[in-house]
């Protein structure tokens, strides 16, 4: 009988003009990016931390501290690696993992392909194992008035 776990992920970044955007390891073409410790891809945090909340580990910033020089300005994509690692030590794979991205503007639609392949291998899955949606929140709230960005994200594992 094979075991499994089940895990999801909440992260929240605020946008400025200016700065750099990168979503699921993916640099996006944006007068817009986010603020923040890291490169600050919001997809990738909210998958670490379903990830993490697989392995009951706790959260992103108990394992990389934004107080922490070492993980200033760092590549996400090496964060996830990080907390992969930390999977794959404990015996489990994943086995899906499905993330939403809610962002009022750019349109995400033509990175999606790219942001699956990128994530799918770090996570060293098929593909079609992992999902990105992207969604505008239709002008409501802090997201549709393009002040952030919100990423759900949800991680099964197995072994
Ligand atoms: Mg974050």
């Amino acid at each position: 009988m094979k075991d499994f776990r089940i895990g999801n992920g909440y992260d929240v970044h605020a946008l400025r003009e200016g700065l750099p955007m990168f979503l699921c390891g993916v640099q996006i073409e944006s007068h817009v990016g986010f603020v923040a410790h890291s490169d600050g891809d919001v997809a990738i945090h909210a998958l670490c931390d379903a990830l993490l909340g697989c392995l009951a580990l706790g959260d992103i910033g108990k394992h990389f501290p934004d107080s922490s020089p070492r993980w200033k300005g760092i590549d996400s994509k090496k964060l996830l690696a990080a907390v992969m690692t930390l999977v794959k030590e404990r015996g489990w794979k994943v086995g899906n993992v499905d993330v939403t991205i809610a962002l009022q503007q750019p349109k995400l639609a033509p990175y999606i392909l790219e942001m699956r392949s990128t994530l799918a291998g770090i996570l060293e899955v098929e593909v079609d194992a992992v999902s990105v949606k992207a969604t505008t929140t239709e002008h409501l709230g802090f997201t549709g008035r393009g002040e952030g960005c919100q990423v759900w994200a949800t991680a099964l594992i197995s072994r």
